[in-house]
């Protein structure tokens, strides 16, 4: 069942917005309203273009390690802001070096994101809201529904504390950990400016990706932005009837309304497309799937990132054996589709979407295929 959801949601706007903490978390701030809030302690300018790049772009762990900055500017900061919004609650490491983090936020709720090192990049995984009102059948993360969005300082934090942890810049972010990031528009738009500024982390557009279930309105908002990022759509079936099953937001929006929209993104923005697709044995993996694909697909700029499914132990949906996603990939190519067929990674450290945080948080009975 899809609960209500607001896919425009701004800073601030209910439902679940966060809480509303009295000590502003320094992250989601941006330089102007650093200014701003140092100006109403008697701090020149300059000291907010300092605070901004020891908070994204520096290891400090406290203010008081902000050794530029006078003593009594530390001692406000310390009294009346916040520097972390999160904390680390447990990792794990994969043998290919990927790693899951759990974070435990200011209200107790837990989230993840996952590091993902490879020659020449390292991406991060972000979530966007604790829980998710998408409610995937195959996602451990949308079992539970939405508890609310995060804000865009503890969605900028899970890049931060990785990079302290890591001791590594990130290169890449990827929006495709919890939740549904065009259903929390405005924190996620807000943190993405954040980790693109030059003073701070500086990704750069072309390496920031927004994975959406399908939330028509919110494309069109992006593409009205016209940011150079990489849109990823999870279509993940090519008949309606499958893909409600498997992401119910297609009662709301079905295939022909969703792609009709994707059209529009790409003549807006001139990026191509990345379509998601899980592959599942028995439901979505069959040869007539891969040509009714190819043919929805036709004539849209886009690439197709094929995923065996990670297996998730409470529900009985399995991966087809490698021959059969093999194959399905060849069916695209054939048709002329640009088609990635993803291996596995960081499955041993439970890395699929919700995993990690839901064994502080367990699925409700009934759940499952
Ligand atoms: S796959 Fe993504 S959109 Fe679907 S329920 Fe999980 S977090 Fe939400």
């Amino acid at each position: 069942m899809i609960q209500n959801f607001d896919y425009a949601e701004g800073p601030g706007s209910a439902p679940g917005s966060g809480p509303r903490p009295a000590r502003p978390g320094l992250s989601g701030l941006s330089p102007d309203e650093l200014e701003t809030l140092v100006a109403a302690w008697g701090e020149p300018a300059y000291r907010a273009r300092q605070l901004f790049s020891w908070v994204h772009g520096g290891r400090a762990r406290s203010f008081a390690e902000m050794s530029n900055l006078p003593l009594g500017l530390r001692e406000t900061l310390a009294v009346r802001a916040v520097l972390d919004t999160l904390t680390i609650l447990e990792r794990r490491k994969a043998r290919d070096g990927t790693t899951k983090y759990l974070f435990r936020l200011s209200d107790g709720e837990t989230v993840e994101a996952v590091w993902i090192p490879a020659p020449g990049r390292r991406t991060v995984c972000l979530s966007s809201q604790v829980g998710c009102a998408i409610g995937c059948r195959f996602c451990a993360t949308g079992w539970g529904g939405l508890v609310r969005n995060l804000t865009a300082a503890e969605i900028v934090d899970q890049v931060r504390l990785i990079a302290r942890d890591t001791g590594q810049r990130p290169t890449n972010l990827v929006f495709m950990g919890m939740g549904e990031p065009l259903a929390n528009y405005g924190n996620v738009r807000r943190a993405m400016e954040l980790l693109h500024a030059p003073a701070g982390f500086g990704i750069g557009w072309r390496h920031h990706t927004l994975s959406t279930s399908g939330i028509v309105p919110g494309i069109r908002r992006l593409a009205g932005e016209r940011l150079p990022i990489t849109l990823a759509v999870s279509l993940h079936a090519a008949d309606d009837e499958t893909r409600s099953m498997l992401v119910p937001v297609n009662r709301r929006w079905p295939i022909s309304e969703l792609l009709k929209a994707c059209r529009e993104y790409v003549a807006c923005t001139g990026r191509r497309i990345s379509f998601e697709y899980v592959l599942i044995r028995g439901v979505n993996d069959t040869r007539r799937d891969a040509r009714r694909l190819a043919g929805l697909l036709a004539g849209i700029l886009s690439h197709v990132n094929l995923i065996p499914l990670n297996r998730v132990p409470e529900v009985g949906w399995e991966a087809p054996p490698p021959a059969r996603q093999r194959e399905f990939a060849r069916l695209l190519e054939e048709a002329g589709l640009s088609v990635t067929l993803r291996q596995e990674r960081g499955g041993e450290i439970e890395a699929a979407c919700g995993q990690l945080r839901r064994r502080y948080a367990p699925a409700p009975s009934g759940v499952g295929v």
